[in-house]
């Protein structure tokens, strides 16, 4: 025997979740990290090597050989082992869900390979080659494909098959296989973007990280408004890293959504790029991986599980337009990219940078006074915008005083005048309105009644592309209903809003307008996303109606009016953190205008028109608005200033799912009494969830908010050990500050 391994078997079970001991068989080659095929039970399962021992105090006949290993490369670098560790303590997840992050879901049990093609080559030169040609001379094919490979090698698929075969065997050519990558389409072109001088802000920003890049890293967050020429300080960061040997992630909220962000990296760093995300192949998710993990590729760009991706000396990790919610995990494990960005820049005494124009309450924070050393962000900001453009000027709508003077379509007498000024003046508009379909719900004129989803507590939307009703929870479908099916009324109206109804406004009020819809029905497909954003760079497309999609990022120099169709309806949601959406989001589109030489403008459409909200997004002064808000916070005791608990419970049998949210009510404030934390809490009680079904099942949930003297791991760990608990037939799910409390 070789000595003993550890492994992780990989199975998401917690009952197996520990290291299993495995003898290394002679003449084996294991490493930590390895991929490893291992019996378990009566089966051949795969685990991961996470530790190597020469001594083992299991009795020899209980340990079992490793049978192969699957993948010579290690997959999990050590780093990375730490922080699957981390990750294991710190979101209370099985520590085999941790390590699965670290790579292409493909990779495990080998469902993907390189991919190779056969090439062939000559075996024989100078006279043996001369002597071959003269001894085959009447074997007119073979001496084709002998002329041929004189050139240079060749795909064996363009060759003659017989004739191949005749010339391997007499030993004339040899065949070998050639690995072939499959590269994204975001990735392909050339790439030779030269750089823009930067602006003074750039340069201060620019010196500032570098100057941390050299002396062991460093936290910061940048906070420029939008078009600010936040990705130029970026990519000069990054060319610096790479100066310096070392390597860099780039994190987006979506990859689909920045497509620009893709192709300015690549246009930058051309082959030194790569993308890692869900919406590759698992082709090509798994050959970028594998650039990435050999160092031909030292700058990764892709959405929140790009922070795991294998690069060795990082020197840099960006995370863009922070504030957005994708960068939470809302799966177990539901790690935070941003957190683990900050962890994992900590291992490599790299930068974390941070960057918005609309950062996130609890980011913004950290970047004030009087924060402890190791929570703090470094505040850089970038006032203006490039060149000194102006930022747009946004004008506020009562939508209230439009519908008294008579004016009852979705688009104010001002939109629709601006709409109208943009089209004849060649400009383009961008429509922003956070709702997809067309009507957001079917009521009955006479008796009240509204169609509703029977497996889940919302109201149905209209598709009029489909001519459907639809669950937007569970995708259920309904005919829509010609006669009220509760008082045979043929009165059935259509309420509310969305991008279908826009795109249809559009085209009634400006039969010239060349539009397009950008939510989640029309990208369904493969890069349906870039295709929409390249007709309207192209200027195929002249207005484009889109949901937060449209929202983030996107940078058309064409752009001279942007519409906030519905300002506030993100504003009441039953959620903290509604405002805040609100003020981003609305700050977010309107920062798409006017970022070129056409200047922009911005008409906001809203019912609650004095909102500090709207106003200040008007204003587009984010300052004013964190102080706000981060006051409200705190008086009303609410994140960042207290932690926020959930436990949600759900099952079809709702009887089963309520005893089981008040039992666990009852066990979580015995065990807060007897461990004296009591004081600490602020809220708690189980009760029906905001959304009390879906997708047919009934929905509890058990919430705690926690002030922040309270030992926040501790009550975690008991609640996740009483989710653990759950009977058969009641699913429970931990989340800690979730994104959505529905
Ligand atoms: P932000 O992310 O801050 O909104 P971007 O990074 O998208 O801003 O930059 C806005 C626009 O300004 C882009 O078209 C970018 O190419 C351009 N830009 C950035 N820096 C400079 C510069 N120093 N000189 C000229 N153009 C610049
Ligand atoms: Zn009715
Ligand atoms: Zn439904």
């Amino acid at each position: 025997m070789n000595g003993y391994a550890q492994v992780i078997v990989d199975l998401s079970a917690e009952a197996v979740d520990r290291r299993f001991t495995y003898a290394v068989p002679e003449g084996m080659a294991v490493r930590p990290g390895q991929l490893v095929a291992i019996p378990f039970g009566p089966r051949t399962i795969e685990g991961f090597v996470v530790s190597l021992t020469e001594e083992c105090d299991l009795p020899p006949e209980k340990v079992r050989p490793i049978l192969r290993v699957v993948r010579e490369e290690p997959v999990v670098l050590p780093d990375l082992m730490e922080l699957a560790e981390w990750l294991h303590e710190r979101y209370l997840c099985n520590l085999v869900d941790a390590l699965r992050l670290m790579l292409p879901a493909e990779m495990r049990g080998g469902r993907v390979r390189e991919k190779t093609s056969r090439r062939a080559r000559l075996a024989l030169s100078g006279e043996a080659l001369s002597a071959f040609i003269e001894a085959n001379k009447r074997a007119p094919k073979q001496l084709e494909i002998v002329q041929i490979l004189g050139r240079g090698d060749a795909d064996t698929s363009g060759l003659d098959a017989a004739a191949l075969r005749a010339l391997v065997k007499k030993g004339a050519v040899e065949i070998y296989a050639h690995e072939q990558r499959r590269t994204p389409l975001a990735l392909s072109g050339d790439a030779t973007t030269p750089d823009p001088e930067p602006t003074d802000e750039q340069r201060r920003a620019i010196g500032r990280l570098t100057g941390a890049l050299e002396h062991g890293g460093g936290r910061f967050l940048l906070h420029g408004v939008t078009g600010s020429g936040k990705t130029e300080v970026y990519i000069r960061l990054i060319r610096r890293v790479l100066e310096l040997g070392r390597t860099a992630i780039v994190l987006v909220p979506e990859i689909a959504l920045t497509p620009q962000m893709v192709a300015w990296l690549h246009g930058r760093f051309g082959g030194d790029a790569a993308v890692l995300h869900s919406a590759l192949s698992a082709g090509e998710r798994f050959d970028e991986w594998r650039r990435i993990r050999s160092g031909e590729a030292r700058v990764v760009i892709g959405a929140r599980s790009a922070v795991f991706a294998p690069l060795e000396n990082i020197g840099v990790i960006v995370v863009d337009e922070e504030h957005e919610t994708t960068y939470q995990s809302d799966r177990r494990p539901r790690y935070d990219a941003r957190a683990v960005a900050w962890k994992r820049a900590q291992q490599h005494g790299a930068v974390l940078l941070l960057g918005s124009a609309t950062p996130s309450i609890s980011t913004y924070m950290r970047a004030m006074p009087g924060v402890r050393p190791e929570n703090r962000l470094e505040l850089i900001e970038l006032r203006r915008r490039v060149k000194n453009r102006p930022m747009p000027e946004v004008e506020v709508v009562d939508m209230r005083g439009e519908f008294s003077r008579g004016n009852h379509s979705i688009f104010s007498a001002r939109l629709s005048a601006e709409l109208r000024k943009c089209l004849d003046e060649g400009h383009q508009a961008m429509l922003f309105i956070n709702r997809r379909g067309h009507s957001t719900f079917v009521s009955c004129r006479a008796c009240g009644y509204v169609v509703r989803c029977d497996q889940c507590d919302v109201s149905m939307t209209w598709h009029q592309s489909e001519n459907a009703l639809r669950c937007h929870y569970c995708g259920k479908t309904l005919p829509p209903p010609k006669r009220c099916p509760q008082c045979g009324s043929a009165h059935i109206k259509y309420f509310g809003a969305g991008t279908e109804r826009v795109q249809e406004e559009v085209r009634r009020q400006f039969p010239d307008a060349r539009v397009a819809r950008m939510d989640i029905d029309t990208t369904r497909e493969k890069d349906a996303h870039a295709r929409i954003l390249d007709r309207f760079r192209r200027g195929e497309v002249n207005v484009l109606v889109g949901t937060q999609m449209i929202a983030k990022g996107l940078d058309f120099p064409n752009v001279a009016l942007v519409g906030v169709v519905a300002a506030d309806l993100s504003l009441h949601l039953p959620d903290y953190r509604s405002v805040e959406r609100t003020f981003q989001l609305v700050t977010q589109v309107a920062g798409r205008a006017g970022r070129a030489q056409v200047p922009g403008r911005v008409v906001v459409q809203t019912y609650d028109p004095d909102h500090y909200g709207i106003q200040l997004a008007a204003a587009q002064d984010y300052r004013a608005f964190y102080t706000r808000e981060s006051a409200y916070r705190r008086s009303a005791m609410y994140p960042p200033f207290t932690v926020i608990a959930r436990v949600v419970y759900s099952g079809r049998d709702g009887e089963a799912v309520k005893a089981c949210a008040l039992a666990d009510e009852g066990r979580l404030r015995a065990y807060l009494d007897e461990n004296g934390m009591g004081r600490d809490v602020l809220q708690l009680g189980a009760a029906e969830a905001p959304i009390k079904q879906i997708r047919g099942e009934l929905r509890w949930q058990l919430l705690l908010k926690l002030s922040f003297r309270g030992d926040m791991e501790a009550v975690a760990a008991r609640m996740q050990a009483l989710a653990d608990a759950a009977p058969e037939g009641v699913r429970a799910e931990l989340e800690i500050n979730p994104n959505n409390m529905f």
